[in-house]
């Protein structure tokens, strides 16, 4: 069979008209790559000067459940993406009526809410932590019971970055964890802990013709719940990147995924995996890509909305990327013109700066991040360490 035989879905040309819903930047770094491929952008965003307004060709200045702007978007658009999972779901409708969004409602239906998600992945065969789905302080008593403390209360939806979560260290927390989370108004999900010896993470992209690639497993580590570092290669036993690659795919085959899917996972002493959540979107674990990669995660997902090849995925240098917050910024205005702090061929790390041309540097906010390229990620972290920035983490 011919290859044009085999294709299947609308193709996305260059020329052609990406929306983007949300103005953030992820948005920013996908609209960069898109153009570099010769696509134009508009996005919607309520703020004024949004991260990814700036390089777009328009911003619709609007909030996201205002109909008329998303009818605006879908005029101007010939694809439709998103660069945050907590769509509104009339205007998902709305989008997917009057322009074309590959990546459907489904996935994001499912990726909304903890309990669909889970069921999702198990569905696809994929180990995630025991849970269950609790609607009373009896049913978290039972529960916690019998998963033991520590254990993870979590609400099935609305929650980042640790938050909306009650780890409970033993059982007389019970009726405040319940009380307390169960004022979000929505199902509560609670997880056996995961004594996990790392956090894991793998970017896979599927295309409408079918296509599926994943990206090298990044090792993540978070300070106070926000992703700190990731470390590529993983500092863990190949076959168990393998496994942690092929689960990726075996989910965005499963789920029927259009476009970028982020996978997160826990991986014990003992060498289990488990998946923790997904993102169905650019995620901050890819943007080691930008640099480290022969194709970025923000191309890759141009790739698969437009129904073109996906690139190859292949790692050229072993890479650390640093989140840069708000607190960071000072720090790193006092060295960036410093003319070894790009190169320093001392320990042969080359450091790639990304900003957002976000203009507040609020605590904990993210600003940009870094890609740390080397020959060997521990000089990577030995520069992160000798640099001082991440002192006031
Ligand atoms: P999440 O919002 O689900 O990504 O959780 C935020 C962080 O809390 C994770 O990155 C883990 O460090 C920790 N965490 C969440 N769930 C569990 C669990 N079941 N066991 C252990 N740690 C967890």
């Amino acid at each position: 069979m011919s290859e044009a035989s085999n294709l299947s879905g609308k193709v996305i040309k260059p020329g052609g008209t990406i929306g983007i819903l949300g103005g953030g930047q992820l948005g920013r770094m996908l609209a960069l790559a898109g153009r570099n491929m010769g696509y134009r952008f508009v996005t919607l965003d309520p703020t004024d000067d949004a991260p990814c307004g700036q390089v777009a060709d328009e911003q619709i200045q609007a909030d996201f459940d205002d109909v008329k702007a998303a009818r605006k978007l879908a005029t101007l658009s010939d694809v439709i993406t998103y660069e945050f999972e907590n769509v509104d779901a009339h205007v998902t409708n709305i989008l997917m009526n009057e322009s074309y969004v590959p990546q459907g409602s489904e996935l994001l239906y499912t990726t909304q809410h903890r309990l669909r998600e889970k069921r999702a992945i198990e569905a696809a065969g994929v180990p995630v932590a025991p849970y269950a789905e609790i609607t009373s302080a009896a049913d978290l008593r039972e529960a916690a019971e019998r998963f033991g403390t520590p254990c993870v209360l979590k609400t099935a939806t609305g929650g980042y970055d640790g938050k909306g979560q009650w780890v409970l260290r033993s059982l007389d927390e019970v009726d405040e964890a319940y009380e307390t989370l169960s004022r979000a108004k929505t199902e509560l999900v609670l997880e056996q802990f995961i004594h996990f010896d790392k956090e894991l993470s793998v970017i896979a992209a599927r295309s409408p013709r079918g296509e599926v690639k994943a990206f090298p497993a990044a090792e993540n580590i978070h300070v106070h719940n926000i992703l700190h570092q990731s470390i590529v290669p993983a500092r863990i036993p190949a076959q168990v990147q393998k496994e942690a690659e092929e689960l990726a795919v075996r989910i965005a085959e499963s789920l029927g995924v259009i476009g970028l899917i982020a996978v997160e996972l826990f991986l014990t002493k003992d060498g289990q995996l488990y998946v923790n959540e997904l993102a169905p979107r650019p995620h901050n674990s890819g943007h080691y890509t930008m640099e480290a990669c022969r194709t970025s995660q923000f191309e890759q997902h141009v790739r698969a909305i437009c129904n073109l090849p996906l690139g190859s995925t292949e790692l050229l240098s072993p890479v650390v990327m640093v989140n840069l917050l708000g607190e960071h910024i000072v720090p790193l205005q006092e060295l960036i013109d410093r003319p070894d702090f790009l190169e320093h061929s001392e320990l042969g790390v080359s450091a790639k700066v990304h900003l957002y041309g976000k203009k507040e540097a609020k605590e904990k906010r993210k600003m940009g991040h870094i890609n740390l390229l080397t020959s060997d990620v521990a000089k990577a972290l030995t520069w992160i360490e000798q640099t001082g920035i991440w002192e006031s983490k």
